[in-house]
């Protein structure tokens, strides 16, 4: 019994630092760093430098910065904070990837249910399909014409196997059985740049990133992907994919943020409520909103629903990837 007690003995010191720690959480000579799986200047990254700004008072003032680490469609960036030290001051902004990208891409170097603490939903992002600004197609119905006649000549830029604009290009592929040649970027921030320069012909990416390119006519736009037209102005005459004849196609796109498996409790309270918070300021709000998303609701914030909400789109999108037979090695 002696022996029991003794040997437990660290372990309760180590409860007891760790705990003291927690209170001490977020220290003010530390900087709270949400890394980005994508490049800056992408949609992703939008809502995380909005983000970060929204929690810095929450967070008691607190210095919130964004770190980009893009590559691998996502995996690079997720694949960091699952290693990284779970103190509360390295977290992850991911999208809907954590759960599609463990079907679409075999090998994932971490496990989206075991490897990250669930801090909470963040918003809902709807994806337009757009073109380069010399594309020879002022609408859908041209554009699908255009794919048609150029079969094997067209590109179609990503932010790499896995990422969100992979997805919506293989399922829009898929529904109009042709094959388009891919171009995998960090992020489709970079992938703009050349879609507005010509270089490649098409994109599907999050109203985040493309209504402000819209809306300077930077870009041609063919349609949304969510199952009704959307309200921002810059938006609101495109056509869904649905009722432009590919039943079915639905994609849209939502963030979380995380933390490393076994950040102390009191850390994720603290990180959930400020989340929370930052997702109530209005300022934020009107961000998110005039750029076509949408703030999840209160329930939605908490941390379990989080996590059971990714496990049922991973649920969803499983069959959906297989049935398309759309997934990467
Ligand atoms: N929109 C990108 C994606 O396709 C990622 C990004 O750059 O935010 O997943």
């Amino acid at each position: 019994m002696k022996k029991l007690i003794l040997s437990l003995a660290p372990l309760a010191v180590l409860a007891a630092v760790s705990a003291a720690h927690a209170q001490d959480y977020p220290a003010k000579d530390k900087v709270v760093t949400i890394v980005v799986p994508f490049s800056a200047g992408g949609p992703t990254d939008r809502v995380a430098r909005d983000l970060a700004e929204a929690m810095r008072k929450p967070m008691g003032g607190v210095s919130v910065v964004v770190d980009n680490a893009a590559g691998a469609g996502g995996s690079i960036g997720a694949n960091k904070v699952a290693k990284a030290n779970p103190d509360g001051y390295t977290l992850l902004l991911h999208h809907i990837g954590m759960a599609t990208m463990p079907t679409l891409v075999r090998n994932i170097p971490f496990k989206v249910d075991s490897d990250f603490e669930y801090l909470g939903l963040i918003n809902e992002v709807p994806m337009t399909l757009i073109g380069r600004p010399t594309l020879p197609a002022g609408n859908y119905k041209a554009l699908t014409k255009w794919i048609g006649e150029n079969k094997g000549k067209i590109n179609l830029g990503n932010a790499g196997v896995g990422s969100a604009s992979h997805l919506c290009g293989l399922l829009f592929q898929n529904a109009l059985k042709t094959d388009m040649t891919p171009v995998p970027y960090k992020g489709t921030g970079p992938a703009m740049t050349d879609l507005i320069g010509g270089q490649i012909d098409l994109m599907c990416d999050q109203t985040t990133n493309t209504t402000s390119q819209i809306e300077a006519k930077k870009v041609q736009a063919y349609a949304v992907t969510t199952t009704k037209r959307l309200g921002t102005p810059a938006l609101k005459d495109l056509p869904t994919l649905q009722e432009s004849g590919l039943a079915n196609f639905q994609v849209t796109i939502w963030h979380g943020l995380y933390a490393p498996k076994g950040t102390p409790a009191a850390v994720q309270k603290k990180l959930s409520d400020s989340l929370k918070i930052a997702l109530k300021d209005p300022e934020f709000i009107k961000k998110q909103e005039g750029l076509g998303a949408v703030v999840v609701t209160d329930k939605r914030m908490e941390p379990a629903e989080h996590k059971k909400f990714v496990a049922a789109e991973i649920t969803k999108w499983s069959p959906i990837i297989k049935a398309a037979g759309v997934y990467a090695d």
